[in-house]
């Protein structure tokens, strides 16, 4: 077994535990792609909003359905993140899709059977070649089963949702901690109880309770872990 080979790291868990942080801080390391699918089913969930395919907040299954030949999914490398930004049908929709209105439709969004077969199909084909950290919530059970190492993350809730208001509140977004808690709660709700790959831990995930770990700790742990599947 060569210690050169590229493997395909999953990273499933909860809404805002820091699985993106985490996973490109991986990439980086380790000189492999990330890929945020929840980037994904936000960018779809974003142009729905704006198409009026969710009134009311309710999403309509059947227009989303019919705009999916419409949307056109890019990433393109940003050195200055050192992350890819995400393009919808060449518009660059990285910070629109990061808002708490977005955050509060994409569980309704995610749960529709051809927008996760249209997302797949695309994660699979970016993960073809290897030496990629991708993060969501169904990659190591259904998109890259067969991923070498699989790492399922999760925090206590209050932690995650007072995380997600630094770094909304630090961007000027008016919200409050209360309704960033209420959507982080109900996310996982809507995620793990969804009829269509539902939130779940693969049997052969290692657990990460980041709640009260830095990102140094992380990778520390992290290191330890790869070193284990590498044989290294
Ligand atoms: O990771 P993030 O919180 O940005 O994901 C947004 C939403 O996208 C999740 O709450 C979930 O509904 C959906 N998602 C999913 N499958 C993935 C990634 C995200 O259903 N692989």
């Amino acid at each position: 077994m060569s210690n050169n080979r590229k493997i395909i790291i999953a990273i499933d868990g909860h809404s805002s535990c820091g699985k993106s942080t985490f996973a490109k801080a991986i990439a980086a390391r380790l000189g492999y792609i990330f890929i945020d699918t929840g980037a994904m089913y936000r960018a779809v969930t974003l142009y729905a909003l704006e198409h009026g395919a969710i009134p009311s907040g309710i999403a309509d299954e059947e227009r989303i359905e019919a705009m999916l030949s419409d949307i056109d999914i890019n990433f393109r490398f940003n050195p200055k993140r050192g992350a890819s930004d995400i393009y919808v049908n060449g518009d660059l929709v990285e910070s629109k899709i990061r808002t708490i209105e977005v955050s509060n439709c994409v569980s309704a969004v995610s749960s529709i059977g051809a927008v996760r077969q249209k997302l797949v199909a695309m994660q699979q084909e970016m993960g073809r070649k290897r030496g990629v950290v991708m993060d969501g919530r169904d990659i190591g059970t259904v998109v890259f089963p067969e991923a070498e190492l699989k790492i399922y993350m999760t925090a206590d809730p209050m932690v995650r949702a007072e995380r997600r208001y630094k770094e909304l509140t630090a961007k000027g977004d008016n919200v409050t901690l209360e309704e960033i808690y209420e959507n982080v709660v109900s996310r996982d709700k809507a995620d793990m109880s969804r009829a269509i790959s539902p939130l779940r831990k693969a049997d052969d995930a290692i657990v990460l309770d980041n709640s009260h770990m830095s990102v140094a700790e992380q990778m520390e742990w992290f290191d330890k872990e790869f070193a284990r599947v590498m044989d290294l």
